[in-house]
């Protein structure tokens, strides 16, 4: 077989790079996916039994800033009105995420204004101090107070992580935001916002359709790359150390699993995402697709659900780990990538980091632009 460009990899930093190459270079494109489907991680469908489209691997919105991004994905795709907001449920009761002042306010059963915010949880810090932080937990106390902890970040991040926060670093976070405002949105660059009106998978299909590219599912790289002949440059967008045959070590990653139900409501839980922060439910999030697409008349009969949990499984990367140790391989890694002549590394796979999509999206451009 031979390419011109070989791209690893159908998702967004392989597809932008095959869309790129074809209709500007007019180069051949083979992409190889490992996955029965183009889109990566972005992949949605119809479920059958409901109609409702659905994100396979978790709820995806698109959000940036960047209207250089935002012009690019607009030659294949319009955007509904979709805005997103989160909330999770301790003990019962619904909050907003990030925590804002509705949040506080209602946990608390006070009444601040936003002017009082600071002085008030100024207060609430104080009463257990940690200069140094050893773990999680002790940064996160030392970050919002204890009882906000407790409540919000204690349960989630055990099930999150399967680790007690006292055992996880303190690395792991580095801020986490509180709102003085009654501000509910949950992306701060969220200028541009929505979901595709077709679906994610619809924005690949047109990327893709181009004479000049091959897409092969259920292709692996490793099992096919001695018989491939690439002319100018292979670009890969899956794991970067799968790709070096973890010769310097396995670079961790956090994943989920998604459980499927199907309720006789019109509407279940009246949001796209609400988190679950306590230990009691074993799942992180509840997942309810169909108010992804405001626009779009569903049945009313039943509703689509995805519950959400965490687990490990390395097969399946999601989330990279922000552990030092990480950080030092990953670096290393990078430095073999640099020495691979004409191989491009990119995506959050090849660069062992959490990108949203539409970072991927510009990353992907720019890296067009040097080639
Ligand atoms: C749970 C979750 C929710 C998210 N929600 C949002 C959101 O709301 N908004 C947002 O902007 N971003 C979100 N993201 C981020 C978004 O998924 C990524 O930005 C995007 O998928 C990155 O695209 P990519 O091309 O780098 O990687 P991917 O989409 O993962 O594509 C890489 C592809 O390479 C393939 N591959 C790997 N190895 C091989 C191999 N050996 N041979 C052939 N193919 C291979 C994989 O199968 C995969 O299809 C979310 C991520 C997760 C994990």
């Amino acid at each position: 077989m031979k390419t011109d460009y070989l791209i690893v990899g159908a998702g967004f930093f392989g597809a932008v790079m095959a869309e790129r190459i074809s209709r500007v270079l007019k180069k051949k494109v083979l992409i190889l996916e490992k996955r029965p489907h183009i889109g990566g991680n972005c992949y949605s469908e119809r479920d059958q039994q409901t109609g409702i489209e659905f994100h396979k691997y978790g709820t995806h919105i698109f959000h940036t800033n960047s209207k250089k991004v935002y012009d690019y994905l607009g030659q294949f795709t319009e955007f509904n009105s979709y805005y997103h907001q989160v909330l999770t449920t301790h003990q019962g009761k619904v909050y907003q995420m990030p925590i804002n002042l509705e949040t506080i306010n209602s946990f608390y059963e006070v009444n601040l204004k936003p002017f009082e915010v600071e002085d008030f949880l100024k207060k609430e810090k104080a009463k257990e101090t940690y200069d140094n932080p050893k773990n999680l937990e002790e940064k996160a106390i030392s970050l919002v107070g204890r009882p906000l902890y407790e409540a919000f970040i204690k349960g989630y991040t055990k099930k999150q992580w399967q680790k007690d926060p006292k055992d996880l670093p303190a690395s792991i976070i580095n801020r986490l935001p509180i709102r003085s405002n009654y501000d509910e949105s949950y992306f701060n660059n969220g200028r541009y916002q929505g979901i595709p009106l077709e679906g994610y998978t619809a924005i690949f299909e047109k990327m893709l359709d181009h004479p000049l590219i091959e897409v092969r599912n259920n292709s692996d790289y490793f099992a096919l790359r001695e018989q491939i002949e690439v002319k100018e440059k292979t670009i890969y967008s899956g794991p970067l150390d799968r790709y070096f045959n973890y010769k310097l070590g396995r670079l961790e990653w956090r994943s989920v699993r998604f459980e499927k139900k199907i309720e006789a409501y019109p509407d279940y839980q009246g949001t796209s995402v609400m988190n679950y922060a306590d230990v009691e439910e074993p799942f992180t999030r509840i997942h309810e697709p169909r108010h992804l697409h405001p626009e779009r008349s569903y049945p009313k009969e039943q509703t689509l659900l995805f519950y959400e949990y965490s687990q490990e499984n390395p097969e399946e990367p999601y989330y990279p780990v922000g552990t030092e140790k990480n950080h030092e391989l990953k670096k290393a890694y990078q430095e073999l990538a640099q020495k691979e002549d004409n191989v491009l590394f990119g995506g959050r796979l090849g660069t062992y980091a959490y990108y949203d999509m539409d970072q991927v999206i510009g990353q992907a451009l720019a890296a067009f632009e040097s080639l």
